[in-house]
């Protein structure tokens, strides 16, 4: 019996990366990798996008984990630095840093570097997460560009706040704001996320920086990642451990939170919340045996789940899928109350993954 696996497939990111080229074909692309590729391994995914201009990263470790496998691209850390010793080893492993905040323009300007860092100064547009004010951009990258720290025009980046929501006129006024606040200032642009590249050309700039539409997972609260032609990335699976009879009426799991309504077949599979499936899915999540849907019962435990067997053709060491090329993530999200991004992060950063393809 194989134990908890994600299986990825290499294929599907290769084809979801020709779905960024297709919509921002005038961009360079920087994939974004962070948090181990959203569960998917970020080395594997580097290596396995030849043609990725760069990768993005949240934290400079992350980037460090890169080189040393050999990655030889442009690698940002989107979260920049946050301490002198952290930029250091950002410089000498030619690091790009993201600095949005003026506490890390005393550090840049304080600290001697190896060699001069490429940055990406970030503008809040209206996120209200990380970057300078509009009206104080210019000073900032006026300052930044005269340091001897820095290496060429810094990267001028925004983040979209509603970009998942394509009625919303939210990111015509970021967008707005972004060009007003930079139009005097020279550097590259990078502005748009998955969300942005697949709804909002405007956005695309010089560089795009896609993270789950490589995965294969949606951007938008409401559209699915098949519509925006995308193919899932990882199969998560599980094999099914045990099975039993039900009388009608007996209770099954953690506050007998749920009972069977007739004599019935469940199963157990070897997958929980420590594995990184979500404990909040609810009776009725999907799940495949045998290319069967059926569903998840009672309450998800910390290494294992139960599922309703009835109609099913299974048997002990069947594989159960709780999501893949034919159960999008976003399903199983929408049941726990959360998006494909959390369960893929999650998932992909506790059970093993294979490479499939
Ligand atoms: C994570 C991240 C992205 C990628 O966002 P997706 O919605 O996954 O495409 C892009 N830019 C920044 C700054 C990020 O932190």
């Amino acid at each position: 019996m194989r134990a908890a696996r994600a299986s990825i497939d290499r294929s599907a990111l290769l084809h979801n990366f020709q779905r960024v080229r297709e919509a921002a074909p005038h961009s360079r692309v920087l994939a974004v990798v962070k948090a181990n590729a959203y569960g998917h391994g970020a080395v594997t995914v580097a290596q396995t996008l030849g043609d990725a201009h760069g990768f993005g990263v949240a934290c400079v470790d992350e980037g460090l984990a890169l080189r040393a496998a050999g990655i030889d691209k442009t690698i940002v850390s989107l979260q920049g630095f946050k301490s002198a010793p952290e930029l250091v080893k950002a410089a000498a492993n030619k690091i790009d840093v993201t600095v949005y905040d003026a506490y890390q323009v005393e550090l840049l300007a304080a600290t001697s570097l190896a060699e001069p860092v490429h940055v990406w100064l970030k503008v809040d547009t209206g996120m209200a997460r990380l970057g300078f004010a509009p009206t104080e951009i210019a000073a900032v990258h006026r300052r930044v560009a005269a340091l001897p720290q820095t290496a060429t025009a810094p990267v001028l980046m925004t983040h979209l706040a509603c970009a998942d929501e394509r009625r919303s006129d939210y990111s015509r006024q970021q967008l707005n704001t972004f060009e007003r606040a930079t139009a005097a200032l020279s550097g590259a642009r990078s502005v748009a996320n998955s969300a942005g590249i697949l709804a909002w050309p405007g956005s695309h700039g010089d560089w795009v920086r896609p993270g789950i539409m490589l995965y294969g997972a949606s951007p938008f609260v409401d559209d699915t990642a098949e519509h925006a032609g995308l193919k899932p990335v990882m199969t998560l699976t599980a094999p099914l451990i045990t099975r039993r009879w039900m009388r009608a009426g007996e209770h099954v799991g953690y506050g007998n939170s749920w009972t069977a309504p007739e004599a019935m077949p469940i199963g157990v599979a070897a997958i929980g919340y420590a594995d990184g499936y979500p404990r909040h899915a609810s009776t009725g999540t999907p799940v495949l045996l045998n290319g069967q849907r059926t569903q998840l019962v009672g309450r998800v435990c910390m290494d294992m789940i139960t599922i309703d067997l009835r109609g099913c053709d299974a048997a002990v060491g069947d594989d159960v899928t709780l999501w893949g090329p034919d159960l999008p993530v976003d399903a199983v999200a929408r049941s726990a109350t959360t998006v494909g991004y959390d369960l893929l992060c999650a998932a992909g950063n506790r059970v093993r993954t294979e490479l499939i393809n």
